[in-house]
């Protein structure tokens, strides 16, 4: 589990995974006002394993109020085995605190 590319990509077993430039709703209250962040994921910071969970903190801005900035621990994915399973892009994502 590995941030490539200068935080583009986040790599499960040598495979690319999850990239940056996608919209991800957030419930993210330190990073903006919005009830719900749109934040456009401009790059991961670090990737991290929770037990099965596999969490990001990155870096992105928010689309409706502009605000930018570093995110805390989301989960982005949780791991079976070896294979590794993305959370519905379409849910909304948790920091986690
Ligand atoms: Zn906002």
């Amino acid at each position: 589990m590995r941030v490539l590319d200068d935080g583009a990509w986040i790599s499960v077993n040598d495979d690319r995974k999850v990239r940056v430039s996608e919209l991800w709703r957030l419930d993210a209250p330190d990073l903006c006002e919005c009830a719900l962040t749109d934040l456009v994921v401009e790059n991961f910071q670090s990737v991290g394993v929770d037990g099965s969970t596999v969490e990001v903190r990155v870096y992105g801005q928010c689309i409706a109020c502009g605000a930018a900035g570093t995110t805390g621990w989301i989960p982005v994915g949780r791991v079976r085995g070896s294979e590794f399973a993305e959370i519905d892009r379409s849910a909304v994502r948790r920091v986690r605190r």
